[in-house]
């Protein structure tokens, strides 16, 4: 079944599979006897492992429950250990930080700012960064259109009035390289599910100083920072699946470029008037469009009935698709906004997925576009 929805999650690779089932027998890493001592040697290995392949050492390294959870935990962990005062965040933000900033406004009084973003929805404009934060943000990737942020630079600016910087990476991570010192951000989430690990396990990375204040009480692991019993089988599987994906990165990437622009090529060959929404630096293999007139729910109803899989890359609660906060602070019209899709390949993908998707969807969009009438 093509499917184009690698963004929203990958299928799990084989190497984390085998990873899972070989340690899924694994007991508490935390036992002070035999089997705890195991355990905590296998999740140690993890560690390590993931430190090594994101440029961080292995005590910054804390397992989380997901990318959701590790973007809280830092944002609102960041802003309890700081000065508070301003927040500044990009409104492009997944919800995961868009709404931990929005909340801590309303429980904490923060008072939000927001980054410009340009039309192609970049951020550019960093002056709000110039002056002291009690934490602020931005995401490497975005999840919708796919556009890749100068987060370095972004990083760099809060470093030089001492405002701990939180980057979302969790689109990036496997897909681009990404070395926590080098970029100079104080926590990065990343998220296992979305690289070939199992879902449900988060990766946060998190320096010594300023670290943040725990939001999870409880037992104390991870550095205090995400208290809860580690699960072990998991962090070894997301450490697997990291390794095979940053050894495929540059041959991937290559592969993925070429499929997108095949994808994007045949798109706009079969439905001319449709608009490319991912500007380049993007993501390799992530294509936004948006078909003027057409109903997004649409697209994908008549796409999955043709057993092709994508979605309009909005956040989706209970498959209820919501319109796009990060189109409307692009300055794309409700209207225009209305007719978005998320094509988005990855290890899996085939140019016959490619060439199938071409061949639809001309019909789909047309048919779309009667539903976008009615
Ligand atoms: N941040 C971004 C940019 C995402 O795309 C996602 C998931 O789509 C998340 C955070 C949340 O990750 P998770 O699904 O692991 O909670």
């Amino acid at each position: 079944m093509p499917y184009f929805d690698h963004a929203a999650t990958t299928p799990m690779r084989d190497c984390a599979r085998q990873a899972w089932a070989e340690y899924s027998g694994l007991l508490n890493p935390g036992g002070q006897y035999g089997s705890g001592r195991r355990a905590a040697a296998v999740l140690a290995e993890a560690r390590e492992e993931v430190a090594e392949l994101l440029g961080a050492d292995p005590v910054e390294v804390v397992f989380t429950g997901s990318g959701t959870e590790a973007d809280n935990l830092a944002v609102r962990g960041l802003y309890r250990a700081s000065r508070g005062g301003r927040v500044v965040a990009s409104p492009i933000e997944h919800p995961a930080v868009l709404e931990t900033v929005k909340s801590l406004a309303v429980t904490e009084g923060a008072r939000l700012e927001w980054l410009p973003v340009t039309r192609e929805g970049r951020v550019e404009d960093f002056s709000l960064l110039d002056a002291p934060a009690g934490v602020a943000t931005l995401m490497w990737a975005n999840n919708e259109t796919g556009v890749v942020q100068p987060v370095a630079e972004a990083a760099a600016r809060a470093a030089v009035v001492g405002t701990p910087f939180h980057v979302d990476a969790v689109q990036a991570v496997g897909k681009v390289p990404v070395d926590f010192h080098e970029l100079g951000a104080t926590t990065l989430a990343a998220s296992a599910h979305k690289f070939g690990g199992p879902r449900g396990t988060g990766i946060l990375l998190a320096r010594r100083s300023p670290a943040p204040t725990a939001v999870i009480t409880g037992g104390g692991q991870e550095r205090g920072l995400r208290s809860g019993t580690v699960d072990v089988a998991s962090a070894a599987a997301t450490a697997a699946a990291l390794r095979e994906a940053v050894g495929e990165m540059a041959h991937e990437e290559a592969r993925l470029i070429r499929l997108g622009e095949a994808l994007v090529a045949g798109i706009l060959r079969e439905v001319p008037d449709a608009r490319v929404t991912t500007p380049l630096p993007a993501l390799p293999g992530h294509v936004h469009v948006l078909f003027p007139g057409a109903n997004g729910d649409a697209l994908i109803m008549l796409l999955d009935s043709l057993g092709l899989e994508a979605s309009t890359g909005s956040a989706c609660a209970a498959g209820v698709n919501r319109s796009s906060h990060v189109l409307e602070a692009m300055g794309v019209a409700p209207e225009a906004a209305a007719g978005a899709l998320r094509l988005t390949l990855g290890r899996t993908s085939t140019e016959k997925d490619v060439e199938e998707l071409v061949g639809e969807i001309g019909g789909v969009v047309t048919r779309a576009r009667i539903a976008g009438s009615l």
